[in-house]
């Protein structure tokens, strides 16, 4: 359906652009070997990471980069945080082991990097909001996992026992604004600090804030107007962007999500089978393929919904007081 002109100039304009898909899988692809290295991811997840991190250095450019190793860092980070505590209770958060494999990191940045591979700069606002729900749902369970009181189901408030899916505390739900909170402060910081290199620099997402004619990357206060407040505002909608994506994670948790019983330990868990001891264990609710990756992969989109809307409004009304 495209003129044959519209085709030309699509490919030109893609041929021109490989030196920087290679540089961005190059950066991306040590980053995926370091996680590998560090026994953070498998080596299918490195794949799936370099997969990912390409996407949005090549389309995001650094701020994006800065914001993706951030949640990538801090999650990592989290999960072994007190691991020792997490596996003498029995609610180690990841069901697969501690590192992540390509169906982990899929659906943790899969959304995210889709944002910015269809929609380049205008994506951004969809992209903050699928990382920041993934950042605020690993924080929130990786830190509310070693809450002292037991966890609540969030649809009927009940106490439920700690490692079931959508049971909620009220230091999980702390953990998730701030890991929602710090992946926008991670794209904000790099962009106020001149890190933007001209691709997903928010000149084309927040308009005339930028000045056009500025070197790429090389001004360090590359706004005309308000940048500051303009960042903060970049801030507070990712974070409740995050934390909405979080919260619809935790729901779908408490209703659709597979659970399953172990007989032998007498305990809740999300896989078939069950880490600890190896047993088949039995379905008590849920979908059967509704598994924690596919809550998150939905839960990251229910993020980018969010960020996508909050953008928008807050858009409106920056251009109506200016
Ligand atoms: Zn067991």
């Amino acid at each position: 359906m495209f003129a044959p002109s519209s085709i030309h100039l699509e490919h030109s304009q893609r041929s021109g652009r490989w030196p920087a898909w290679a540089g961005a899988t190059l950066a991306a692809g040590a980053v995926g070997l370091a996680g590998w290295r560090k026994h953070a991811l498998t080596l299918d997840g490195a794949a799936a990471a370099t997969g990912v991190g390409a996407v949005t250095l090549a389309c995001g450019g650094l701020p994006a980069s800065t914001a993706l190793v951030t949640f990538f860092i801090t999650s990592s980070a989290l999960s072994r945080f007190k691991m020792r505590e997490k596996a003498r209770r029995g609610v180690l958060a990841q069901a697969k082991g501690g590192r992540r494999d390509a169906w982990q990191v899929l659906a943790n940045g899969g959304v995210a990097a889709a944002c910015l591979g269809s929609w380049g700069a205008r994506g951004v606002p969809g992209f903050l909001g699928a990382l920041a729900a993934a950042g605020a749902d690993t924080w929130a369970t990786e830190l509310g996992l070693l809450a002292r009181r037991p966890p609540r189901l969030i649809t009927s408030l009940r106490p439920v026992q700690p490692g079931t899916s959508g049971g909620i505390t009220p230091e999980g739900t702390l953990a998730a604004i701030a890991g929602a909170m710090t992946v926008g402060a991670a794209w904000a910081c790099a962009t106020r600090f001149g890190l933007h290199d001209g691709r997903a620099a928010p000149d084309v997402e927040q308009g005339p804030r930028v000045r056009p004619s500025a070197p790429a990357g090389h001004s360090p206060v590359p706004c005309r107007a308000a940048p500051r407040f303009a960042l903060i505002v970049d801030i507070l909608t990712t974070t409740l962007a995050g934390t909405a994506g979080a919260l619809f994670d935790s729901f779908l948790g408490a209703t659709v999500q597979a659970q399953f019983w172990c007989p032998t330990c007498e305990e809740p868990t999300e896989a078939p089978l069950h880490s600890r001891c190896g047993q088949t264990t039995r379905l008590t609710r849920g979908w059967r393929w509704m598994d924690n990756d596919a809550v998150n992969a939905l839960a990251t989109a229910a993020g980018a919904l969010s960020g996508v809307a909050l953008a928008s409004c807050t858009r409106r009304t920056q251009g109506a007081a200016g």
